[in-house]
């Protein structure tokens, strides 16, 4: 049976990107398009899961609506305040839920091996982010960027609040031995890419992963709300998905 898939934010990029492979997949088939102005109540009850690329503004609504009619839900809009996020998340508890900053497998695995080299190069290793995303781009850092921080973070034991250095100007000083730059480029139509740079004496580590196509992320979420047929309420990630874990 064919998974039914309701798409919010249909008419921006990555929602056209996703109603374009739901339409070429024998397993998945799209039963509403919302956008600004439509009303989602009318076609939430006719389907399995909700795909949400919209704007963050959006998602607490679409989160708990979902949860009320025990509709599993795929959320790839970034760029919400932590305290949103936190609210979205524990609507994940009643619903099978994933709210990834991003669904390529590829960045998946940037998350995997940043992890693994921020272990390594513990000592000595400044650590830089820089992110380029295309003009159009509202949010700032991009939500994947903020994933990485996040990463960098966990495995120095300390906050995002303690450790994150958003650009730089002026006579910021010398920088500090923990601290974590993270640098936003605009421009063109540059899907997505991401550096994490590990900097020392001598040396310098880069992880580069660059987006060509919006298919990668829109691919990955569907992906993600087959995954979530069937499975119990909770919240789950695309390490779950990709069998990362
Ligand atoms: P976009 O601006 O092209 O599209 C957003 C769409 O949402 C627009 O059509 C807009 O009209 C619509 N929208 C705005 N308010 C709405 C509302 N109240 N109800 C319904 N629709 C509404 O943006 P995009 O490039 O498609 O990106 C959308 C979001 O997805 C952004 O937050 C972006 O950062 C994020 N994104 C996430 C991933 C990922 O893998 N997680 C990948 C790419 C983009």
């Amino acid at each position: 049976m064919k998974t039914k898939i309701v798409v919010i934010g249909s008419k921006g990029r990555m929602g056209i990107a996703i109603i374009r492979l739901l339409g070429l997949d024998p397993e998945a088939e799209v039963v509403g398009a919302i956008d600004e102005g439509d009303d989602l109540d009318e076609v939430l009850p006719g389907c399995d899961a909700v795909i949400d690329f919209s704007h963050h503004s959006v998602s607490l609504e679409v989160a708990r609506k979902t949860t009320e009619q025990s509709k599993a839900l795929v959320i790839g809009t970034t760029g919400h305040a932590t305290e949103v996020k936190e609210r979205v998340l524990a609507l994940g508890q009643k619903v099978p839920m994933i709210f990834a900053p991003n669904y390529s497998v590829g960045v998946n695995t940037l998350f995997y091996i940043t992890r693994k080299t921020a272990e390594i190069l513990s000592r000595g290793f400044d650590q830089e982010i820089v992110e380029m995303h295309h003009h159009f781009k509202k949010d700032s850092p991009s939500g994947t960027a903020a994933k990485l921080l996040e990463i960098l973070c966990d495995v120095k034991g300390k906050s995002v609040d303690e450790l994150a250095r958003y650009g730089r100007e002026g006579e910021p000083g010398a920088r500090t031995k923990n601290e974590i730059g993270v640098h936003a480029l605009r421009g063109g139509d540059v899907v997505g890419d991401h550096t994490v740079i590990f900097a020392a004496t001598g040396e310098r580590v880069e992880l580069t992963h660059k987006a060509s196509s919006r298919d990668t992320f829109a691919g990955g979420a569907i992906r993600a709300a087959k995954f979530l047929q069937g499975k119990p309420p909770g919240v789950y990630d695309m390490f779950d998905v990709l069998g990362l874990k």
